[in-house]
């Protein structure tokens, strides 16, 4: 399975049970299918934090301006949930297969550990674009993505040290 936005190989990684497939030592875009996606919601916050922290090179260009092909379907081309050009995250999801593509953008610039004032204000401002303004707007013009909202917050509160997830999780 090829990485949709830089075709690097993904390589499977299984963290509490939950299997991703992960672009390691390229772009760190992140592929959840569909029955992974479905255990989320009894993993604690930041239970795969490793995978926010995941190798990644540097300068690799990911093309955030066209759609991408879902790795698993190849020729379905993936839908564009929300993308954020300031913070640089990018949320797809294949209509065909359900699956969910995730490049967190500068979330995996943040500590795992110890996070200082500075780190929490950082996961603020991100958390407040996404879920606040990205997500919300995107919800206006089209009602059916509720669901798709849900999912969004429940895989970046996978991701997330848990000092740093909004204690308000939104649409839960
Ligand atoms: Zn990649
Ligand atoms: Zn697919």
């Amino acid at each position: 399975m090829n990485c949709p936005a830089c075709n690097n190989e993904l390589q499977t990684v299984q963290i509490t049970g939950v299997r991703t497939h992960a672009c390691v030592g390229s772009c760190g875009g992140l592929w959840f299918e569909w029955s992974e996606i479905k255990k989320l919601e009894d993993r604690n916050t930041g239970a795969g934090v490793e995978l926010l922290h995941v190798e990644r090179a540097e300068g690799v260009h990911v093309f955030r301006d066209i759609q991408h092909p879902c790795p698993h379907c190849i020729h379905t081309l993936l839908y564009r949930h929300c993308f954020s050009r300031k913070f640089n995250y990018e949320v797809d999801q294949c209509a065909k297969c359900a699956g969910f593509w995730l490049d967190v953008g500068t979330l995996a610039q943040l500590p795992e550990q110890s996070p200082t004032e500075a780190d929490q204000q950082s996961a603020q401002a991100y958390f407040k674009n996404l879920f606040e303004e990205n997500l919300k707007s995107e919800v206006l013009t089209h009602p059916d993505v509720h669901e798709a909202r849900q999912i969004i917050a429940q895989l970046f509160r996978f991701l997330t040290p848990q000092p740093l997830f909004p204690t308000e999780t939104p649409f839960s």
